[in-house]
């Protein structure tokens, strides 16, 4: 169960050797999506030298228009696991479909559920059965119990390392891609014992806007961020709107370095 009524302390979750969630403020980071070995080895080694504790980058990715890239794939999943081992940070990377989980499961550490299989429920029971870790990320028009029953599958399929994480819903708004909910963010961690992570990429879509909102993350109580970085973000092949620069990661940190030392 992800209610606090039944469990009053904080669960955490350990990604490889990383725990997310208690009295931790975890930075996880990296490209949208894999686009090649030096692409990836190079953000992974900078953001790693920057205080990121987790890899993400995408490799099944679930593109608005089918003529957009749609990620690498397998060849993708190897790369991560070869960043993996070279930086000693462990990985998170989309699963979109059931088909997939075990070969996600042999390359990577956590298995993230895109906002928009947030209530695909086979596949929710299906990374329910794998005991990996699981990011679940909150539907775009999903609300805050709808995304707990979506935690509660996996859960109940008998996996209880389930990561939240706010992304940002679609509003009325349109000057930013999407809004980010920072009421979910208080409420979910009042409601559930889970960790629940804030993706500002995602949830502003505006890498101007990525810093701030990590503040506002980390202030409201979040477990932590995770956040989309690209050294050349004019060549990503996608979301490079909203990836930060290296330069802008490591500012980044540093203006969360009271959060992520007094964790
Ligand atoms: C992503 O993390 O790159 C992604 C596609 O996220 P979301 O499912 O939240 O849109
Ligand atoms: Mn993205």
């Amino acid at each position: 169960r992800v209610s606090r009524d039944v469990q009053p302390h904080d669960s955490v979750v350990h990604i490889g050797n990383v725990p997310v969630g208690g009295q931790h403020f975890v930075v996880m980071a990296g490209p949208c999506s894999v686009e090649s070995e030096s692409q990836l080895l190079s953000v992974a080694e900078r953001v790693k030298t920057h205080g990121a504790r987790v890899l993400r980058g995408g490799a099944f990715k679930p593109r608005t228009s089918p003529y957009d890239f749609q990620g690498m794939g397998v060849e993708g999943l190897k790369l991560l696991k070869q960043a993996s081992e070279l930086t000693g940070m462990p990985t998170v990377s989309e699963v979109m479909e059931i088909s997939q989980v075990d070969t996600v499961c042999e390359y990577i550490d956590c298995l993230q559920i895109g906002a928009r299989n947030m209530q695909n429920y086979g596949l929710l029971k299906a990374v329910g059965e794998t005991g990996k870790p699981v990011l679940l990320k909150r539907g775009l028009s999903a609300t805050i119990e709808e995304c707990l029953l979506a935690a509660e599958y996996i859960v109940d399929a008998g996996n209880p390392n389930v990561i939240l994480c706010e992304r940002g819903i679609r509003t009325y708004e349109t000057a930013t891609r999407n809004t980010l909910d920072l009421n979910a963010v208080a409420l979910m961690k009042q409601r559930s014992h889970l960790p629940v992570l804030v993706d500002p990429s995602h949830g502003t879509g505006v890498r101007e806007l990525v810093t701030p909102l990590s503040r506002a993350a980390a202030a409201v109580g979040a477990d932590g961020i995770i956040v989309e970085s690209h050294l050349n973000p004019s060549e990503a092949l996608s979301d490079g709107h909203q990836a930060l620069t290296g330069d802008m990661f490591a500012q980044l940190m540093q203006e969360l370095t009271p959060f992520v030392q007094a964790a």
